[in-house]
């Protein structure tokens, strides 16, 4: 069953001369439990993208069903109302409250529920925190915490409504190698659930944990790739996304992504099994060198 469908989505910012088509009549289905993952440069209108499938904003034409329901009208309030039960938000600056615990930054989304007692509340926030692995840490303050602890606790806080559909606008953009994997494997049990899940990215390794890569350029969605979830895919690999004009931002994005997930030789990941003699990257590190091209002569 499809979860989201964009039909001729187009958002507009600005008037007259300073008009800007961030999405440019976007068509795109989403099916229940697809994990998805969405590249381009910088500018292209990811954010934009995330924004008006989360109920954030809203579209300037087109039409969005979400869940089956016509959502591209409605009210703040109504939409306020879908996001809660529906949706959760995970971005790349984690957004907890620095005066608060862990544990009581996880259950301030549920500060609505007015007949539940703060004790359930809390009961509820640390059962969360207990599948993200951050129940030992529930009284800890943020700033106790590392990178990738803190984007955890921010998974618990986007899961504790129970949401079907998660968005990350770049979750590990600020991470390190080990923060990341901790992040995406989080994602991955969170698929694995059924849950539907998009998340932005410009680091093409991370398009391994998803089923489906979206490129976009320009506010068009310009390549839809089903992938096998393990796998880099395979336009992602061969620097699809670079068809479009990268800038220099895009690029040291790009690199500083792939420098974080992988592995310096000095300290390898714990691997399960043996270690192969060469290692993808390594290929891809040293390319066989062309024969060198000898001069036509007449
Ligand atoms: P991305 O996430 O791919 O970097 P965005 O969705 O943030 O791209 O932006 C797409 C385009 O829309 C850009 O040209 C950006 O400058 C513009 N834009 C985004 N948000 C706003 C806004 N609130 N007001 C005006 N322009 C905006």
């Amino acid at each position: 069953m499809s979860v989201i469908e964009l039909k001729d989505v187009s958002k507009l910012y600005g008037f007259g001369d300073a008009t800007t088509l961030a999405l440019d009549e976007v068509s795109l289905t989403i099916e229940e439990g697809e994990f998805v993952a969405i590249m381009g440069p910088s500018g292209c209108g990811k954010s934009t993208l995330m924004n008006l499938i989360g109920l954030l904003d809203r579209p300037t034409h087109g039409e969005y069903s979400l869940g089956g329901r016509r959502v591209s009208r409605l009210t703040a309030s109504r939409a306020a109302k879908i996001r809660r039960d529906r949706i959760g938000f995970i971005f790349q600056s984690f957004n907890l409250i620095p005066r608060l615990t862990a544990l009581e930054n996880v259950a301030l989304p549920l500060t609505y529920r007015t007949n539940m007692s703060q004790t359930k509340r809390l009961k509820m926030a640390s059962s969360i925190l207990d599948r993200v692995g951050m129940q030992s840490r529930e009284y800890y303050m943020p700033n106790q915490l590392s990178g990738g602890q803190v984007q955890s606790v921010a998974i618990a806080r986007a899961l504790v409504n129970n949401p079907s559909l998660i968005i990350a606008d770049e979750p590990t953009g600020n991470l390190d190698s080990n923060g990341s994997r901790l992040v995406m494997e989080l994602l991955s049990e969170i698929h694995k659930m059924g849950n539907t899940i998009l998340f932005v990215t410009h680091n093409p390794e991370l398009t391994r944990y998803a089923n489906r890569v979206l490129y976009m350029h320009d506010g068009r969605v310009i390549h839809d790739e089903k992938t096998a979830i393990g796998r880099v895919a395979s336009t992602a690999s061969e620097g699809m996304y670079k068809i479009a004009k990268m800038t220099e931002e895009d690029d040291l994005a790009g690199v500083s992504a792939l420098m974080k997930a992988k592995p310096h030789k000095d300290n390898p990941p714990a691997r399960r099994g043996r270690k192969r003699k060469t290692t993808t990257s390594k290929r891809r590190a040293t390319p066989k060198k062309k024969p060198a091209k000898t001069k036509a002569t007449k």
